[in-house]
């Protein structure tokens, strides 16, 4: 067995073991939010966020973009599950900022063993074969961080799926303080609007 398996199986049944009363938990989140978020190993959404179980919805990818699938995965959450408000929380130091489209798909095509990065970039230094199959991937990289916040506050909020009442606020995560930094810019475009009556 893995050394990883083994500590990841050995840390679950201490926590199963310490289980109680979230066996009770309901199915939708008690606090009626989700977080759109990097897969970033540095960012706990449940520390930066204040979460426990059953508090909230987390989507991970990497970048934290609202691609296809994160959308498809917000509109399951509140047309489902009753979620009213969302964030979309990227954060400094992100990987998705290293590299462009065709960054990755050359190291892809190269080979499909890890890459390595310097200060001159990505190489490539495994045997191949790789594939050419990344170039039919749009890798949602990222070139400013304040830019792609608003960028995916505006997609959400424009998606002919997602209701205008739900107000989409636009973060980053500062990885050298843990603290969230709002991007007003986001936040402005991800305002709820309200049917307004034909008086107002
Ligand atoms: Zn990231």
């Amino acid at each position: 067995m893995s050394k990883i398996l083994k500590q990841v199986l050995e840390a679950n049944k201490a926590y199963s073991n310490d289980f109680g009363d979230k066996a009770d938990l309901p199915m939708p989140p008690g606090r009626h939010f989700a977080i759109l978020t990097c897969m970033d190993a540095r960012l706990d959404p449940a520390k930066y966020a204040g979460l426990a179980e059953g508090d909230a919805h987390v989507i991970r990818n990497a970048g934290g973009r609202a691609s296809d699938d994160a959308i498809r995965s917000l509109v399951i959450s509140y047309k489902l599950l009753g979620t009213r408000e969302w964030f979309v929380i990227h954060h400094t130091d992100c990987g998705m900022e290293t590299f462009t489209d065709n960054t990755i798909r050359d190291l892809l095509a190269s080979s499909l063993e890890t890459a390595t990065v310097d200060e001159n970039g990505w190489h490539d230094t495994g045997t191949g074969p790789g594939s050419t199959e990344g170039d039919f991937i749009d890798w949602l990289t990222i070139a400013d961080q304040a830019k792609s916040v608003v960028e995916d506050v505006r997609r959400i909020k424009e998606h002919s799926l997602v209701p205008p009442g739900i107000p989409v606020y636009g973060y980053i995560f500062d990885v050298k303080s843990g603290r969230l930094i709002e991007v007003p810019e986001a936040t402005q475009a991800g305002k709820a609007r309200h049917k307004t009556s034909a008086a107002a």
